[in-house]
């Protein structure tokens, strides 16, 4: 049978879960995709841009997911991350669906105004298709609460109302939330501190690509929860830069503030990104991109355990390869969800007009990734002949079935 990898994950687990196959269809599948094409004039001359939203699926809830500035953006890229955003809210339980956007373009390329400029052309392209009861989207790669503002300053202008629940991951003068730009980074953590409490294992090590939103709030959370845990490399788009003694992260956040490339830290050798894979380590975290494991370098692999900072950056055969080196992957759906609970807070703060203190949104936070990760921990202790990543799936795509069979399918709503 010829499937896309996401597909085929799903007719594996609908098998292996004994699932409704009508749900499994209907998550192989997008609801909507929407692609447009718009001209923005910057310098005096027209460039042309290609933005996508793909709407997945909304049995649980408003489409919900970020938007991506990028230069590889494409329709496959954008419906496979709208596909993990339906499985994520449903593995945490929380009423939303899943969608993603993004446009095509290269961010070095253009500075901040321009980037900006794109970012009100691609709302104005796709303002009738979202809402804060229909489709709520938030920052992913390449943009920020910077740029949500500006996307939500131009949807409520084209809509002529003020609802700022339409976006999350805004700034905190536009009721964005406390603890919102921390909220994957941190999750990631405490999965991976739940995973070895509950598997008796103590890290020391781990090396981590990206070192963006995600990759840094993780790094912060790692020094200040695991001292212990040396940070043994870090990549990004600039290169990968090592210390065997460990990195100082405190130090290198005063470095990037200031502006300066990763690669440029002192005290650091530069690595290829090869040997970057390669590296003796207990954990790997890829917190970039997708696709950043594969068959070609994971055989190379000599980490204990990988955690999916990032969305879908261990392919399905480099997967299969982790699987007979004995690496366990803790897979995004889990491990990165943490960014769309705080965004769910965020949006329900929105609807009933309260700012809540960061201590209510943290002990909201702990409470519901403890509660899910150490059930999926410890459910995978007794089951050892299935995946985490299977796992995550058949509790998610179950809670998906409950609720379809439940309400006789009426909740289906696609527009
Ligand atoms: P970001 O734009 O803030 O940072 C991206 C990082 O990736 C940067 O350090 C960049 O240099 C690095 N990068 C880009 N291209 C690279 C390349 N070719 N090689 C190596 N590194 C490269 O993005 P982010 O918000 O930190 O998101 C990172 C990942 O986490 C993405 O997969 C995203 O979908 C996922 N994610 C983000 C959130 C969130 O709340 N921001 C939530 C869930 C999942």
């Amino acid at each position: 049978m010829n499937m896309n990898p996401l597909c085929h994950q799903l007719y594996k687990v609908g098998k292996i879960g004994n699932i409704n196959k009508e749900v499994i269809t209907l998550l192989q599948k997008p609801n909507k995709v929407i692609q447009t094409n718009f001209p923005v004039k910057i310098n005096n001359k027209t460039h042309h841009f290609k933005g996508f939203r793909v709407q997945h699926n909304n049995i649980l809830g408003p489409y919900k997911g970020g938007i991506r500035f990028d230069k590889n953006v494409n329709i496959n890229e954008v419906t496979n991350l709208a596909s993990w955003m339906t499985l994520k809210c449903s593995l945490l339980d929380i009423p939303f669906g899943g969608g993603k956007g993004g446009v095509q373009f290269d961010l070095q390329s253009y500075n901040k105004e321009d980037t900006e400029l794109i970012a009100k052309h691609y709302i104005k392209s796709i303002h009738k298709d979202i809402g804060s009861n229909h489709d709520i989207p938030a920052p992913d790669l390449g943009t920020n609460s910077m740029l949500i503002d500006v996307m939500l300053y131009e949807y409520n202008k084209l809509n002529k109302k003020q609802d700022y629940a339409t976006f999350t991951g805004k700034s905190l003068t536009n009721y964005g939330s406390y603890f919102r730009k921390q909220s994957t980074g941190y999750g990631v953590g405490l999965v991976l501190n739940n995973y070895m409490k509950q598997t008796n294992m103590k890290f020391n090590s781990y090396i981590l690509q990206g070192y963006g939103n995600v990759g840094r709030q993780l790094a912060t959370y790692l020094h200040k929860n695991n001292p212990d845990m040396l940070c043994l490399a870090i990549g990004d788009h600039t290169g990968y830069i090592f210390n065997k003694n460990g990195i100082n992260i405190d130090e290198l956040n005063v470095f990037c503030d200031e502006g300066n490339d990763l690669v440029d830290f002192p005290n650091t050798d530069l690595i290829s990104k090869d040997l970057f894979f390669a590296l003796k380590t207990d954990v790997l975290i890829p917190a970039a991109l997708e696709d950043q494991i594969t068959v070609e370098n994971a055989p190379n692999l000599k980490c204990k355990v990988i955690i999916e900072a990032a969305n879908g950056p261990v392919s399905l055969e480099a997967d299969t390869i982790c699987k007979a080196k004995n690496i366990d992957v803790i897979p995004d759906i889990l491990a990165n969800s943490g960014g769309v609970l705080v965004s769910y807070f965020e949006w329900e703060q929105n609807k009933i007009k309260e700012t809540w203190e960061t201590s209510k949104l943290e002990s909201k936070f702990y409470d519901k990734l403890n509660v899910i990760s150490n059930e999926i921990f410890n459910n995978y202790l007794n089951n050892t002949n299935i995946s985490l990543r299977d796992l995550c799936y058949i509790y998610s795509v179950k809670n998906i079935e409950q609720k379809y069979v439940n309400n006789n399918n009426n909740t289906v709503i696609i527009n």
